[in-house]
């Protein structure tokens, strides 16, 4: 596997990926916060953003505000919105546990509530998040925990496939609207951040050894 230059994006430009985050977080923090508010944090952010000495290291600082304030939303929605018991009852649609929360394949901000939903339990949930973010994010942070979960033995071939498919089709819908930039959902990207074949040959050899 090639582990030089990652190159995600084939044909954007990625100080436009980068200010298209900085849009995305302004917008999002606007709408949790009441204008004084909102301000204050976004004066916080722009001081640490400018003192940052390259675009490497403000995509690192955008996703962790992205993600904290995806969270604080999340967080929000939830109270708003309780999900119903008969839905915490349902399996996990990756690896079967017996309860499950309600994942969104349409981002709630974009759609607004919507019925495009999967029923992951706890784990499963995160990991769905976290290979969203090594693909599209470029998250390290993330990437270095899917790679640690992927790797565990603990997840099973199936539970993995299918997690990674919805990413997939979440990033196709999301690029194909010109929402995110193309090119995250490349067999090649997927290989080289997530070292997929070796974990689907891994398992085949555990499941066949079984
Ligand atoms: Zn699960
Ligand atoms: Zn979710």
């Amino acid at each position: 596997m090639s582990d030089q230059q990652p190159e995600p994006i084939q044909d954007g430009d990625p100080h436009q990926a980068l200010g298209s985050q900085v849009e995305a977080l302004y917008a999002l923090v606007q709408s949790l916060f009441r204008e004084k508010v909102a301000r204050d944090l976004l004066d916080a952010f722009e001081t640490a953003f400018s003192a940052l000495p390259d675009d490497a290291a403000r995509a690192e600082v955008v996703g962790y505000w992205l993600d904290f304030y995806r969270l604080q939303r999340y967080k929000l929605l939830r109270q708003r919105r309780r999900p119903k018991f008969q839905e915490r009852l349902k399996a996990c649609s990756a690896c079967g546990y017996p309860t499950s929360q309600r994942h969104h394949l349409w981002d709630v901000a974009t759609h607004g509530e919507n019925k495009v939903t999967i029923q992951l339990c706890a784990n499963c949930h995160e990991l769905h998040h976290l290979i969203y973010n090594a693909l599209v994010r470029q998250s390290e942070y993330s990437r270095k925990l899917v790679l640690h979960a992927l790797f565990s033995g603990r997840i099973s071939r199936e539970t993995g496939v299918r997690i990674l498919g919805w990413c997939l089709a979440t990033i196709r819908y999301e690029a194909g609207n010109g929402w995110i930039i193309p090119g995250s959902d490349r067999r090649e990207w997927v290989e080289e951040r997530l070292h997929w074949s070796e974990f689907l040959k891994i398992q085949d050899a555990k499941e066949g050894g079984a």
